[in-house]
């Protein structure tokens, strides 16, 4: 479980994000959803601390991994980032390293060789939904590989260094129908085991792979704030502020 708790951003003298809280919970899979500019991707790296790798980017607030805080000197930088994996809107692999290579590609982050490397190769790749269509060519170029096929091998990659969250900020907006159906399927299947957060803009998306959803907005020249969250359902058919009425319905 992940905890934000009154979590405010700035950039420079400008805020981006107004004491916002939500609860992630293990078990689920939560949609932030928002317009374009309203602080959805910097809070998603507020919670695995790559928004102090921005120039001038601050914070206030907390997050909390299963009760321990993430900027704290309990948990060092290296497990907060192999507990709290990142998939980006586009696929990232290493491309001229092998299909095999990029899945242990984050291992070097946990210090530790894994007893049977290709058993893990092997699971990781099932997990992420792509074992069936890659297993052939293992040591083939990752740059070889579909959109699709490239985002889930990214997937399979994070799950490598056994994460307790996975971060997937606008996973599928880089895919095709037919990629993104796997990829959700993928979400689905995985939600059992990891924590998963993930950034939208497909309302049909955002009801499809989740329980709880989160609404962010940012009102003219203000900063983003959530302004209203809960169960998905709930969210989208009986929300309880207008602004997530007109926004779940496109009128804005
Ligand atoms: P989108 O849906 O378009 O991806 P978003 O909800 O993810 O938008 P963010 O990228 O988090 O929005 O941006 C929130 C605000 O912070 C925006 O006003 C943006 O201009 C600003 N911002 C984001 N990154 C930086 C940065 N590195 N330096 C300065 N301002 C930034
Ligand atoms: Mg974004």
């Amino acid at each position: 479980t992940l905890d934000a708790v009154g979590v405010s951003a700035w950039f420079g003298q400008r805020k981006v994000l107004e004491q916002v809280d939500i609860v992630m919970n293990s078990g689920e899979v939560t949609a932030l959803i928002g317009p374009s500019g309203c602080g959805k991707s910097t809070f998603l790296r507020i919670l695995n601390r790559m928004h102090e790798l921005v120039p001038a980017a601050t914070l206030a607030g907390s997050v909390l991994l299963d009760g321990e805080d993430v900027y704290g000197t309990a948990l060092a930088l290296t497990e907060v980032r192999r507990r709290i994996g990142m998939v980006f809107q586009k696929p990232n692999p290493f491309p001229a390293m092998s299909i095999a290579d990029n899945v242990t590609a984050g291992l070097k982050l946990t210090g530790r060789r894994p007893a049977d490397r290709e058993a893990l190769v092997e699971e990781c790749l099932r997990r992420a939904s792509l074992w069936d269509e890659v297993r052939g060519r293992l040591t083939a170029p990752a740059g070889g590989l579909s959109g699709g096929q490239q985002q889930r091998l990214c997937i399979a990659r994070s799950l490598a260094v056994r994460p307790d969250v996975l971060l997937m900020d606008e996973p599928c907006s880089a895919l095709d129908p037919t990629s993104t159906r796997r990829v959700e399927e993928t979400i689905g299947e995985l939600k059992e085991q990891v924590t998963i957060v993930i950034v939208t803009h497909n309302m049909q998306q955002a009801q499809r792979v989740s329980q709880r959803c989160a609404f962010f907005l940012a009102e003219e020249d203000s900063p983003g704030r959530v302004v209203e969250q809960g169960p998905t359902e709930q969210v989208f058919q009986h929300p309880e502020d207008p602004r997530t009425a007109d926004y779940v319905n496109g009128r804005f």
